[in-house]
């Protein structure tokens, strides 16, 4: 007994030296300069809960590993995971289990590249740190980035362990030991499920989007923003492909529309002092034609609000697309209310577009084949009264032209012998969306979910209307 504790304690102090070592010495693991965050353990993560992004390495469209930039957490719930992660993907990242050894399709891969997160698509280790370390699982000496990782102490299973886990998902990914090979005597013992690996010729594939976006808050752009923007709690990411762009850099990401979606809200609240600066629109939104720039706005609910924003934010004349909730109250526009389907409320998005550049009517058209207007209080694998096919309008007007075109549809039997049962309702308020839902296909490219059901969505409104896509914004898959 005696021994066994003394085993115990030996191996605490064994952890507590592991954690010492690599958080002293990432320079002489990686070559890099020592952050102040790398690596993140538990305590340094645990000041960092209530923030809405993580400092990472990332690659950018050129196929090379910059930073460290400001990426948006991703925070799903369980049901979201379900959906988008295979079961084994599941039981690794999100339920922590622990893949057979020698099962894993990454143990034997000898290839040159990357290793990223299946959860989240942040690059972790590399091929050139890969060892074969006899265990069974795939095995590194070393991360990427130390910041792109964080270790928690895990005492399950009777032993004392460090668990490794993805810093921007908190996907389970492994352990780490410390009787690893040189240069860090580290061994980083992962699942294969946890990671999706990339040949070093495609790297550019990795590219995210926070790379872009941080470089063009870096680039000056933002003296357009103002100090307002620059106080904003999303500042660091989201500022930088706001209004900045559009007025400066004219490139891809300057042009892409959801810029702007600055919702510092965690579920409802419209105010101008929750957002960041944006069109003047925003103050009127609620109605249908704005003022102040003639711009207007379209609400539709057409099944999981990535899918709808992505299909809309590709279009010329659309300048602004938000993921929120309507039909329901302000209490309870949260996501995990909303999950429930008892809320009233459903997944819908907000468009603000310019009708000299594009029509309602046009905007109806895309809505009926950016989804199933046949399938009741259901789009595919998303069912319940949330994802109900449903029309928010804002006036007399909006509310004619979507009955003309209901008609329209049904007179032409468009779906056959189906019939369309998308609901007509008033609009009171559209809520805005959580952060982490907004722009979600442009900032998770590599999500299953949205490599299966988003973007092709997205690439079908392209084949049905090309007439009507900016191909600066139109959305492109991207390997996974
Ligand atoms: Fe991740």
């Amino acid at each position: 007994m005696r021994t066994a504790l003394a085993t115990f304690l030996a191996m605490i102090v064994a952890i507590a030296s592991l954690v010492a070592v690599f958080a002293a010495e990432p320079a002489a693991t990686s070559g890099r300069k020592p952050t102040a965050s790398a690596p993140r353990a538990a305590a340094s993560a645990a000041t960092k809960l209530n923030a809405r992004t993580v400092s990472v390495h990332v690659y950018n469209k050129e196929g090379e590993l910059v930073g460290p930039v400001e990426s948006p957490k991703v925070i799903l719930s369980a049901a979201q995971w379900r959906r988008r992660l295979s079961a084994e993907q599941y039981k690794v990242l999100r339920a922590k289990d622990t893949e057979a050894p020698f099962c894993g399709d990454l143990l034997d891969n000898k290839k040159e590249g990357v290793y990223s997160c299946a959860g989240c698509g942040l690059p972790l280790f590399s091929s050139a740190s890969k060892f074969n370390s006899g265990t069974g699982w795939p095995s590194f000496f070393q991360p990427v980035d130390e910041e792109n990782i964080e270790t928690h102490p895990d005492f399950t299973e009777g032993l004392p362990r460090l668990e490794v886990k993805c810093v921007r998902c908190k996907g389970h990914l492994g352990h780490v030991f410390d009787d690893g090979p040189p240069p860090t005597q580290m061994r980083f013992c992962l699942n294969s499920a946890s990671l999706k690996f990339t040949d070093a010729e495609h790297l550019a594939d990795l590219a995210d989007p926070a790379a872009d976006s941080n470089a063009n808050t870096k680039s000056g752009a933002a003296a357009e923003v103002g100090a307002d923007a620059a106080v904003t709690s999303e500042a660091g990411v989201r500022g930088g492909k706001n209004t900045a762009t559009e007025t400066s850099t004219g490139g891809k990401r300057a042009a892409q529309p959801g810029a702007g979606n600055d919702s510092a809200t965690s579920g409802g609240g419209d105010g101008p002092t929750a957002r960041a600066p944006r069109a003047t629109a925003t103050q009127t939104k609620e109605k249908g034609v704005t003022e102040s720039d003639k711009t207007a706005t379209a609400v539709f609910a057409g099944g999981c609000f990535w899918c709808t924003e992505a299909a809309f934010q590709q279009l010329r004349g659309v300048s602004d697309v938000e993921s929120g909730y309507a039909g329901g109250t302000e209490a309870t526009a949260t996501y995990e209310q909303v999950s429930t389907g008892r809320t009233g409320h459903a997944e819908a998005i907000r468009v603000t577009y310019d009708p000299a550049k594009i029509t309602y009517d046009q905007l109806l058209m895309v809505f009926f084949d950016a989804h199933d207007p046949t399938q009741l209080n259901r789009q595919g694998p998303d069912i319940g009264k949330q994802y109900r096919s449903a029309i928010f309008f804002a006036d007399d007007e909006q509310k004619k032209a979507a009955e003309a075109k209901i008609h329209d549809l049904t007179e032409h039997k468009a779906y056959g012998p189906r019939r369309v049962v998308t609901k007509l309702e008033p609009l009171v308020k559209f809520f805005p969306a959580e952060l982490y839902h907004q722009d979600y296909v442009l900032h998770n490219p590599l999500q299953p979910y949205v490599q299966g059901h988003s973007v092709p969505k997205a690439c079908s409104i392209q084949k049905r209307h090309p007439e009507l896509i900016d191909p600066e914004k139109a959305v492109k898959p991207v390997g996974y």
